[in-house]
């Protein structure tokens, strides 16, 4: 891949200018939706190609590349048309205006998807784009390129630059940027606001999380543990809301448990191109040595470890699905980011203990609550600091739902009408 250097970025934030306050700014709301409508179109159509060159790419199982990524990349385009010629009326004062050029980075969990989230609401509203894909799975954005090429839109609409994390640098320090909007790790977040702050750049940043998944002894049990499984093991773990955090009551604790770990025996780790993976590859060298030296740390400071008895392939890199048990509030599996098929289990008596245990953390993204009780989900979904709050049911997504958190997971909404406030002068 090449890695885009300053002058790329040079001429890529130019000609996203020139298709500004040329073409593509001229263009009307009606006619930016049929656009849209176009991509969403051709990626349907070519659904297959890019479900397994994402799989390829990413390591992800086809089956969840194939289900999720990209219809959910594709319902995302179809949302955002809708807007394109409404957006007087998305409450945002009678005639709302696009910022301008907007500098897009993302990162490798959902290549397209994240593509997707980014492009959708910035053509949606009228600006123009300059999107880096992470470094490890650069290949569905391109891909997107030719579709996007193949819709017609006006040269310099959208360009993607391959590169690591200079290149995302470059970009966000571009004095003819007006908007960054960037998905990634909370340290990295943390760098892009203080090189943008003072320069008028707008900001919106999605980060990190570590989601407290709370179940309750009224709770469906056998639906719970799906949710657990799904919160937790969905994408390898590498998913920023993801559930890494079950907190169980007391009184069901062991139960859950077991069933828990019975289904675990059950998953099939593997070939990500084989229909029948439940748990693919880890994307990366760095990411595994990351999820293994915190699942170190977590023996190292006294939680009981788990994992089914499953053979790893030899190629490739692999991380089994693991549980840890016996987890205190300080460990640094209870606190840290793992981003991997790493589950960490803590108990509760009550239902403010709950609460005060999921909100332990610097993050905020998202939470979930099993329960019978459709007053106890009001009542904690009030006190659960989280953009994101499921209830009994976990990681489920659409385009209409706006996405994102609080403190250190980040500021600012995808998806949604909020989704628009974020590329609009409003
Ligand atoms: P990352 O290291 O922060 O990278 C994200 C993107 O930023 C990549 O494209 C990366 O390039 C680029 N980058 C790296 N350093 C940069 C810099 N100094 N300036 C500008 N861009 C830079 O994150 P990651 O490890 O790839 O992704 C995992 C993280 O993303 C997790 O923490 C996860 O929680 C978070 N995430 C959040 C959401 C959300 O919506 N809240 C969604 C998905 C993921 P390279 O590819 O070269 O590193
Ligand atoms: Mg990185």
């Amino acid at each position: 891949m090449a890695q885009a250097g300053p002058t790329d970025v040079d001429r890529a934030v130019a000609a996203a200018r020139a298709a500004y306050e040329g073409p593509w700014g001229a263009t009307s709301g009606r006619d930016r939706a049929k656009y849209l409508y176009r991509i969403a179109r051709v990626i349907q159509e070519r659904a297959r190609e890019f479900a397994v060159l994402e799989s390829l790419d990413n390591g992800k199982p086809i089956r969840e590349s194939r289900d999720v990524d990209i219809p959910l990349a594709a319902a995302h385009f179809f949302y955002y048309a809708g807007w394109a010629d409404k957006l007087e009326h998305a409450g945002f004062g009678p005639d709302p205006r696009p910022l301008g050029v907007a500098g897009q980075v993302i990162p490798w969990n959902f290549p397209l998807l994240m593509a997707a989230w980014k492009l959708a609401p910035a053509l949606a509203a009228g600006n123009t784009c300059v999107l880096k894909p992470a470094e490890t799975t650069p290949l569905t954005a391109l891909l997107l390129a030719e579709v996007i090429g193949e819709a017609g839109l006006p040269p310099g609409t959208v360009n993607i630059l391959t590169g690591d994390g200079a290149t995302g640098q470059a970009l966000v320090a571009h004095p003819g940027v007006d908007k960054i909007a960037f998905t990634g790790s909370t340290e990295v977040g943390k760098e892009i606001q203080r090189a943008v702050a003072g320069t008028g750049k707008k900001l919106t940043l999605e980060l990190g999380g570590k989601a407290a998944n709370v179940v309750f002894d009224d709770a469906p049990l056998d639906q719970a543990v799906e949710g657990i499984v799904n919160g937790i093991f969905f994408n390898q773990g590498h998913v920023c809301c993801a559930g890494s955090r079950l907190l169980v009551q007391e009184s069901v604790a062991d139960t859950v448990l077991d069933r828990l770990k019975r289904r675990l025996g059950t998953l099939r780790l593997g070939d990500p191109l084989d229909k029948n993976t439940d748990i693919g590859a880890i994307n990366s060298r760095e990411q595994l040595d990351k999820i293994t030296e915190l699942a170190a740390a977590g023996e190292q400071e006294g939680a009981e470890r788990w994992s089914p008895a499953c053979a790893l392939p030899d190629r490739g890199y692999w991380f089994p699905p693991t549980v840890f048990s016996g987890v205190s509030q300080a460990h640094r599996i209870a606190q840290e980011e793992i981003f991997g098929p790493v589950l960490s289990v803590l108990t509760f008596r009550t239902p403010e203990e709950a609460v005060a245990k999921a909100n332990n953390t610097p993050y905020g993204l998202s939470a979930g609550i099993w329960t019978e009780k459709g007053s106890r989900i009001f009542w904690m979904a009030q006190r659960l600091r989280a953009g994101v709050i499921w209830a009994n049911t976990y990681n489920r997504f659409d385009p209409a739902s706006p996405f994102g958190g609080y403190q250190e997971s980040g500021f600012g909404r995808e998806g949604g009408r909020h989704g628009l406030a974020g590329y609009l002068d409003a």
